[in-house]
């Protein structure tokens, strides 16, 4: 094996659900002929309203003059003009900005952006200084967890939870008691709806976080994943937030086009130039076909009408389906919690007192078939020790109607048998 540096010790670790990613694939490949539901994907579903949208702009490209522009030269790092173009205009438009080309970068893909910003902004100034990057409610994205070269740099902060014993429903919220923000802040970050739990955090926590980082000049980087204007995979109202200090974030990877590696900031150009020359270093830029393709998308205003149309519904109508079999299936003495379904692409649920791990809770739905995410890899960042952490899971909503119906089922059996026999 070559010797390795700090950096490349740390960087061919596997972290979160991808280290846990190998178990899954290793456990669907031995079968023998078991049929596992698997409701651990992170994947979008390809809907054919969506693929067909791609298709057609594909071929608009592929007839048009532009094609040999976009395809067989290098371009700038900020993006391909028109899809910066497109972006600015549309967002102008829709929410009432004032952005110019300057305010836009597109990257390899969301997670590369996070890559910059956290290596960026966050670890150590020239001076010796730790700077953090703060996630202010933990669960969040697992990706978050290998961002940064400098492990010590992520600090995330337990929430509080509002639930209701009644309806076997929660909510995390962020906890203003204990949130810090100060000089010693690099960034803040948060995905909104969120991943794995399908938070949306409120306009209002939003704003408080904003207030917050403001007095120490400190960015915000909403991780808009999962936002409206596209995929719009939000249940419940919710307005995204701009601001000099806020960056919003976000990918086409939920739209429709994970393999294009497509991510979009938006924010302050001093903040934007920080991260395009990170992206230079890195890897120039992100692929022009996919940004020629998502640029006509978003000028005709289709990728936001199909959002809205297609891709919310469809996994609203899944949350519903997950829902009332849980509801049907699960004792009601049980302290079961389904955390609110506010949007995203995945069904949370806590398991108060549970009382084994959630990694022996995940081996136990293997046995019969059925494959969540152990809810212990979402919480990067988090540095005290919380029962809480070990009593969930993510259930994924890209499995079918009947998939996510059956699993309820096998899994309420094995939930009650644990805690009846504990
Ligand atoms: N942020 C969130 C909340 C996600 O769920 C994901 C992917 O699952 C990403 C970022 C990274 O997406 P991509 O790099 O494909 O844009």
């Amino acid at each position: 094996n070559p010797a390795l540096t700090q950096f490349g010790d740390r960087m061919t670790h596997l972290t979160g659900v991808r280290a846990i990613m190998k178990d899954i694939i290793e456990t669907l490949r031995s079968g023998h002929g078991q049929d596992f539901i698997n409701l651990s994907a992170g994947n979008p579903v390809i809907l054919p309203e969506v693929e067909r949208l791609w298709r057609e702009c594909t071929a608009e490209l592929l007839a048009s003059p532009e094609y040999g522009e976009v395809v067989c030269r290098y371009g700038s790092s900020q993006g391909y003009q028109p899809l910066i173009a497109a972006v600015a205009a549309d967002f102008n438009q829709r929410y009432g900005l004032n952005l110019t080309d300057r305010n836009v970068l597109i990257t390899a893909g969301s997670q590369a952006l996070y890559f910059f910003a956290a290596n960026a902004l966050g670890g150590y100034t020239a001076e010796g200084r730790l700077k953090q990057i703060v996630l202010p409610l933990s669960p969040d994205y697992t990706g978050y967890g290998g961002v940064t070269l400098i492990a010590e740099a992520l600090k995330a902060y337990k929430p509080t939870i509002d639930r209701n014993e009644t309806q076997h429903r929660f909510k995390y919220r962020p906890d203003f008691s204990q949130l810090e923000v100060n000089e010693s802040t690099g960034f803040v970050l948060f995905s909104r709806p969120c991943n794995p739990t399908g938070n949306v955090v409120s306009d209002e926590e939003v704003k408080q976080i904003t207030a917050l980082s403001n007095r120490y000049n400190v960015p915000v980087l909403v991780d808009s994943a999962y936002a409206p204007p596209f995929p719009a995979l939000n249940f419940t109202p919710m307005t995204p937030v701009f601001g000099s200090n806020i960056v919003h974030c976000m990918s086409l990877s939920k739209a429709g086009l994970p393999g294009e590696r497509l991510g979009i900031a938006i924010g302050d150009e001093r903040i934007i130039q920080v991260l395009e020359a990170f992206q230079t270093n890195l890897c120039i830029h992100s692929s022009r076909y996919g940004q020629a393709i998502a640029a006509r998308a978003i000028r005709s205003g289709a990728l936001a009408d199909i959002s809205t149309q297609v891709i919310r519904l469809y996994y609203q109508a899944k949350f519903t389906v997950l829902e009332t079999a849980l509801e049907a299936a699960m004792p009601t003495d049980l302290p079961w919690y389904l955390h609110r379904g506010e949007g995203a692409i995945f069904a949370w649920l806590w398991l108060d007192e549970l009382p084994i791990t959630d990694w022996e809770l995940y081996q136990s739905l293997k046995q019969v078939g059925v494959i969540p995410v152990p809810g212990s890899a979402f919480f990067p960042g988090l540095q005290e020790d919380w029962d809480h952490t070990r009593q969930c899971l993510r259930i994924s909503l890209t499995a079918t109607d009947e998939e996510l119906a059956t699993a309820m089922q096998r899994l309420a059996q094995v939930v009650e048998r644990i805690y009846c026999t504990a």
